[in-house]
């Protein structure tokens, strides 16, 4: 791990300002999803454990800079608050006199939860001020919103300007080693599955996996691109006449370098989403008049091959119209296979988390992933705003 740990920080009295990707989703004023809470508690505890006084922030939804109570962190206290079995209590705001009264009288193992930073339009701006004043409420900075890495924002990336030492937090590194296991030599061969609509949001990565994968296992809306650069009739299925060029040259570089493209070879059709159920066609014989909404079961068996020869899985992307019943049995099946084979595997985004729930496989998975945005961008590559903020480890 290239970079500091909490763990390697002094944390006796000191007040750490805990970055964290509290962003779940809510019904009826509380929580319906805590994944994303019950992933940072053991950051909270360990720091709490070691004395010190924790300053909790986040953002949460979309309020676009303005105090929208609609958006307001109170549920997310009430849940977390259950989660640590101690009082989370929470601060008018995340800036301002009264904050800053709150943040100093939190002592050694206690907590304070900030309200919504995007309540604020300085914290999506990055803002300078803004962060120095976030920073003013803490000795120390931890980050552990790893989902929320590739957002260039003042609590992420500007606020390491203002306090250092700057550390990845337990699930931060957890996810930087796990992801990192992808791309630095992993076990062959290495089998990346993508799934999903479109090709366009998904060139970048197919982009940079290609360069290391031994084969691409493509599913989903965007099969249907690469199929139709291959020639195939695809009736009315996801076409992306524009990537067309795209999928060919992708096709081709990976025949050059000798990576297996493994597309699918039969569908389930329908004449659309909502048709109550669908029809298994050999993928030569999509009618005119209908779509592909799903991969049909000779492809999950051929996938599955692949699959369980792997050494390394990576899955982003559903295989077909998952969120339909008729449509969701090649992302299941899929699922199946990802969790029976005996890789290393790394799943993440929130269908594919959803579908591995669904399929009542998650504990068999290697890896699930916290980050849909941050997961496709450092498999893509890029650096990542709030990874390369932090502070580099001692050698
Ligand atoms: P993405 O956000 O690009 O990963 O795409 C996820 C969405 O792709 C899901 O909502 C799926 O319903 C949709 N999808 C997957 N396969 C297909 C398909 N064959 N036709 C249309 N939509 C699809």
């Amino acid at each position: 791990m290239p970079k500091l740990t909490i763990e390697q920080l002094d944390l006796r009295d000191k007040r750490v300002f805990l970055r964290a990707d509290l962003n779940a989703p809510l019904e009826g004023g509380a929580v319906s999803d805590d994944t994303r809470l019950t992933a940072v508690v053991p950051t909270i505890r360990l720091a709490l454990d070691r004395g010190a006084a924790v300053v909790l922030a986040s953002h949460l939804g979309r309020p676009k800079g303005t105090r929208d109570p609609k958006f307001s962190l109170k549920p997310v206290a009430e849940r977390m608050a259950s989660l640590l079995g101690r009082p989370v209590p929470l601060a008018p705001d995340c800036v301002g006199p009264d904050t800053v009264t709150l943040a100093k009288g939190v002592t050694g193992g206690q907590l304070l939860l900030l309200e919504n930073l995007r309540f604020h339009p300085e914290e999506e701006a990055n803002d300078d001020g803004f962060a120095r004043e976030l920073a003013a409420l803490a000795d120390c900075y931890v980050n552990d919103a790893f989902a929320a890495a590739h957002r260039a924002h003042a609590s992420i990336e500007a606020i390491t300007h203002h306090l250092q030492p700057a550390a990845a937090g337990l699930l931060m590194r957890s996810e930087l080693v796990a992801l990192g296991r992808i791309l630095e030599a992993p076990q062959r061969p290495l089998v990346a599955i993508l799934g999903g609509a479109k090709v366009s949001d998904k060139v970048a990565l197919v982009e940079h996996l290609l360069e290391r994968v031994n084969a691409l296992v493509i599913g989903g809306g965007m099969a249907f691109t690469f199929l139709h650069a291959l020639g195939h009739g695809v009736g009315r299925s996801l076409l992306e006449a524009d990537r067309v060029e795209t999928a060919r040259r992708v096709l081709e570089s990976a025949r050059r370098r000798g990576v297996q493209v493994v597309l699918p070879i039969d569908a389930v059709v329908a004449a659309g989403l909502d048709a109550p159920s669908g029809r298994t066609v050999g993928i030569r014989d999509i009618p005119g008049d209908q779509m592909g909404l799903d991969i049909g079961p000779r492809t999950v068996e051929r996938f599955d091959g692949v699959i369980t020869t792997a050494g390394t899985v990576v899955w982003n992307g559903p295989m077909g119209v998952f969120e339909k019943a008729p449509f969701a049995a090649g992302t299941l099946g899929v699922a199946r296979a990802v969790a029976a084979a005996p890789a290393f595997s790394v799943i993440g985004g929130g269908d594919t988390v959803a579908a591995v729930n669904q399929a009542g496989v998650a504990e068999r998975i290697g890896y699930i992933s916290t980050a849909g945005g941050a997961f496709l961008e450092f498999l893509e590559g890029r650096t990542l705003p709030g990874v390369e903020a932090l502070t580099e480890a001692p050698r």
